[in-house]
């Protein structure tokens, strides 16, 4: 199986510059998704990959082999799109087995790999089904058994859940997750929906404006993101502004006068900083007062979430905190106006650099 290296590729269109200076090692047998906002760059990596575009700069290594210049159907990979292209007037079988005939591969071996595909898929039972018999879910993993009967070794998978409903994208997502790993395949993922790539990446590679921002299991980029980009993209996050200011081993940032953040990072005194806390991560008090990080405040919003509450709530200085709480740890409810006093611990306290160019250019997404 493989493992996929890019070293300083970069991709133009024109004057458009799609990606710049991409390097990225992808281990064998990993599932990495390539995250971030619509027009960040991630299928024209992925098409690199797949050799459907050459890159005007750097390398890319399938393997031990230097991809640039074989041809995509030399490149033993599977790619699946967003758009289910199956062929309408062929059954699921006849899809799956499209290739290998078109390759003269022996019928009665091909029709035996099909099967055990189709059942790896989940889809034994549908594969004399037409295309338009069957539901979304469905067509898609008829496309995945498509990509994989050739035994390509590495799956590229385009937005592949993009066209399904909230429920079956969930499903086929941990589907798709158990048939690579089933298979010790290595997949590139590209998706702009957080919680999918949380969800099933061993790596998460979040992109911006055709670079890498940053790279990390979900749990890193999540509860420790390195960029502000990246805490804002993932999850939300409230950003605060505010001045390092000394006190032996405590450090703490000032974010208004006299309005303190402890935090458990060192911070040298006197820098311009932003810090993040994600709103899940503050606490609603409940009468167990904690020395630092607490504050009192009115609600000024709340949106029912499903299994949890959102609340905006203001503190001292009219700052206003998106605060996240379970609905089941409420016995009343609360409402607009209700007074409330949060609290969060200092190693919930995520510490950036002010950055040189402003927050604004700092979240923005293109
Ligand atoms: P999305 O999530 O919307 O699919 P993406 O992150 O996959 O976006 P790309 O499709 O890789 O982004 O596009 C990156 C940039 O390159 C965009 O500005 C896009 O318009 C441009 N681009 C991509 N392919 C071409 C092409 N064949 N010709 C011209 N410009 C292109």
């Amino acid at each position: 199986m493989p493992e996929v290296s890019l070293v300083g590729v970069s991709k133009s269109f024109d004057s458009i510059i799609a990606v710049e200076d991409f390097t990225l090692k992808i281990e064998d047998g990993e599932y990495v998704t390539f995250l971030g906002p619509s027009g960040c760059g991630k299928t024209t990596v992925l098409k690199m990959v797949a050799g459907l575009h050459e890159p005007d700069r750097g390398e890319i290594w399938i393997g031990k082999n230097p991809a640039r210049g074989i041809p995509p159907e030399d490149r033993n990979v599977g790619y699946v799109f967003q758009n289910i292209l199956l062929f309408p007037h062929m059954d699921v079988l006849g899809n799956v087995t499209y290739g290998p005939r078109v390759k003269d591969w022996p019928p009665q071996k091909t029709t035996e790999l099909a099967h055990e595909i189709l059942a790896l898929a989940g889809l034994s039972a549908r594969s004399k089904s037409l295309p338009k018999e069957l539901s979304g879910g469905m067509q898609q993993k008829a496309a995945v058994s498509r990509a994989l009967i050739s035994g390509a070794s590495l799956l590229l998978l385009d937005e592949p859940l993009a066209a399904l409903d909230a429920k079956v994208r969930a499903e086929l997502r941990n589907e798709l997750k158990r048939i690579v790993k089933e298979l010790g395949l290595t997949a590139i993922h590209v998706t702009h929906d957080q919680e999918e790539a949380l969800a099933i990446s061993d790596k998460i590679v979040v992109m911006k404006k055709g670079r890498i921002v940053e790279v990390g299991t979900p749990e890193e980029v999540y509860l420790n993101p390195k960029n502000i980009f990246t805490a804002n993209f993932i999850g939300e996050a409230n950003f605060l502004e505010g001045k390092a200011v000394s006190g032996g081993d405590k450090w703490e940032i000032e974010i208004a006068r006299g309005l303190k953040i402890a935090t458990c990072n060192e911070v040298p005194a006197g820098d311009r900083l932003v810090i993040a806390v994600r709103p899940e991560h503050i606490v609603i008090d409940k009468g167990q007062r904690k020395e630092r990080n607490v504050f009192d405040g009115k609600i000024e919003d709340v949106r029912f979430l499903g299994g949890l509450v959102r609340f905006e709530i203001k503190i001292e200085n009219n700052l206003l905190l998106a605060v996240k709480a379970p609905f089941a740890s409420f016995e009343k409810f609360p409402q607009i106006d209700d007074q409330m006093t949060i609290s969060f611990d200092p190693s919930r306290v995520l510490v950036y650099k002010y950055p040189e160019r402003g927050m604004a250019s700092e979240l923005a997404l293109e």
